[in-house]
């Protein structure tokens, strides 16, 4: 790529990823070359080594990243991956990502993300919760409300925040909600944090589907992905009337041509970590004759190759860098309609978003309010994007990108730079 940018030490996997796709934009998009001097490098990246007293009384050092990209927007969001392949270049990439989404989706963010390199189920409750709250120790004078907020992603969940809520307010020696989100509700967690990823999704399916006129009642769908946003797109999907036939873990789909009791499967994998039986390989749900395939598992799951497979009639990319641009060309050449992570996946932010707000204020609102607040906010995205992809005469994701990088412009236009 020709563009002067910043490169990680190792793996630059998901921070190349990034680079391609702005440098892909910029063919259509309004950027400054000072805008996107901003983009090409990150703000700040730290590297943490984070010593662990384990069960068995030795030591044991992990690394933890956290990445803020931009800030051009306001202050730095994004989540906390806790997973073995966690990398400072993957963690820039996905960064730089929450740059563009908080942008996308018009959420007064920059863009951050931060993660430890360690698998959460090898390691006990009590390790787990040493080393996130030294994850968060070693970053607090880099951390706050109104300078980086934290929040979920893989790995991470309620518990998780709670200690990093209780690490930083403990040591600033004050309690301080506004730090982190997807929090417990008892802590200063939003009304309908949990399942914001799922039905992020499925609202901007159904948006989707009114503007154009796609099916919904008795659409067929397939779920790649299980986690926090797969099983939660999968009830919300089935509660819009669409048929899910599949679901699947990294160990194998479960598949039912009448639709799934999607409710039943979700109790099962609660208490068993398992789906109740496997009918196909994992790779064999991205071939099933379905409506709609939604991508819920991790980057690059639908390459090339596997895109060849592929029957569905659109594919809803809720994971972050869910399908390499290889699979979306082909897709895309084929007549199938991608739906880019940035609009897909930005439900989680969103909520994050609205959970900051009341901590802020220290005033919450009713699960009502909540998601109607969400689903405005679902809709205009769903417009806008649409709308910027209709007068630039492209396909949604260079419309998303596009809506993304003209704003961050904007902001950093009327900035200027400082000194
Ligand atoms: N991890 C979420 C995402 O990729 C957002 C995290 C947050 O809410 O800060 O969109």
């Amino acid at each position: 790529m020709s563009l002067s940018a910043y490169r990680p030490p190792e793996d630059p996997g998901l921070w190349e990823a990034f680079l391609e796709r702005l440098e892909r934009t910029l063919k259509v998009a309004q950027v400054h070359p000072t805008t996107l001097e901003y983009l090409a490098h990150p703000k700040r990246l730290v590297t943490v080594s984070l010593p662990v007293v384990m069960d068995d009384g030795k030591v044991r050092v992990f690394q933890g990243f956290r990445v803020v990209h931009d800030i051009a927007r306001g202050p730095a969001k994004g989540g906390v991956r806790l997973h073995p392949s966690v990398t400072l270049g993957q963690t820039a990439g996905l960064a730089a990502w929450m740059t563009l989404k908080a942008a996308v989706y018009d959420l007064p963010f920059g863009g951050a993300a931060g993660g430890i390199a360690a698998d959460p189920k090898a390691l006990s409750p009590r390790e787990l919760e040493r080393l996130v709250r030294r994850y968060t120790a070693e970053l607090v004078n880099l951390i706050g409300p109104d300078m980086d907020i934290l929040g979920p992603d893989l790995g991470t969940d309620q518990r998780v925040m709670a200690w990093i809520m209780d690490t930083y307010s403990m040591t600033v020696g004050s309690t301080v909600p506004g730090v982190v989100t997807g929090k417990p509700h008892a802590l200063g967690g939003t009304e309908g944090r949990d399942d914001a990823a799922g039905l992020g999704v499925a609202l901007v399916l159904k948006e989707l589907a009114r503007r154009q006129g796609l099916p919904l009642e008795g659409a067929k769908v397939a779920v790649q992905g299980f986690g926090q946003v797969g099983g939660s797109f999968a009830l919300h999907a089935q509660r819009m009337g669409l048929k899910v036939v599949a679901v699947s873990t990294g160990r194998g789909a479960i598949f039912q041509e009448e639709g799934l009791p999607v409710e039943e499967i979700l109790v099962h994998y609660e208490a068993t970590g398992e789906l109740p039986r496997y009918d196909l390989a994992p790779e064999e749900l991205f071939a099933l004759p379905v409506d709609y395939l939604v991508l819920a598992a991790l980057e690059g799951a639908l390459d090339g190759e596997v895109a060849k497979g592929v029957r569905a009639k659109a594919v809803l990319e809720a994971a972050n860098f869910g399908l390499t641009l290889e699979a979306e060309a082909y897709l895309l050449g084929k007549g199938v309609l991608v739906v880019p992570d940035l609009l897909t996946g930005g439900g989680g932010l969103l909520a994050s978003y609205l959970e900051w707000v009341q901590d802020l204020n220290m005033f919450f609102w009713s699960e009502e309010e909540v998601r109607r607040s969400f689903a405005k906010s679902v809709a205009k995205a769903v417009a806008e994007v649409c709308g910027k992809a209709e007068a630039l005469a492209a396909d949604l994701r260079t419309g998303a990108l596009a809506l993304a990088l003209e704003r961050v412009n904007e902001a950093t236009r009327l900035r200027g730079v400082y000194p």
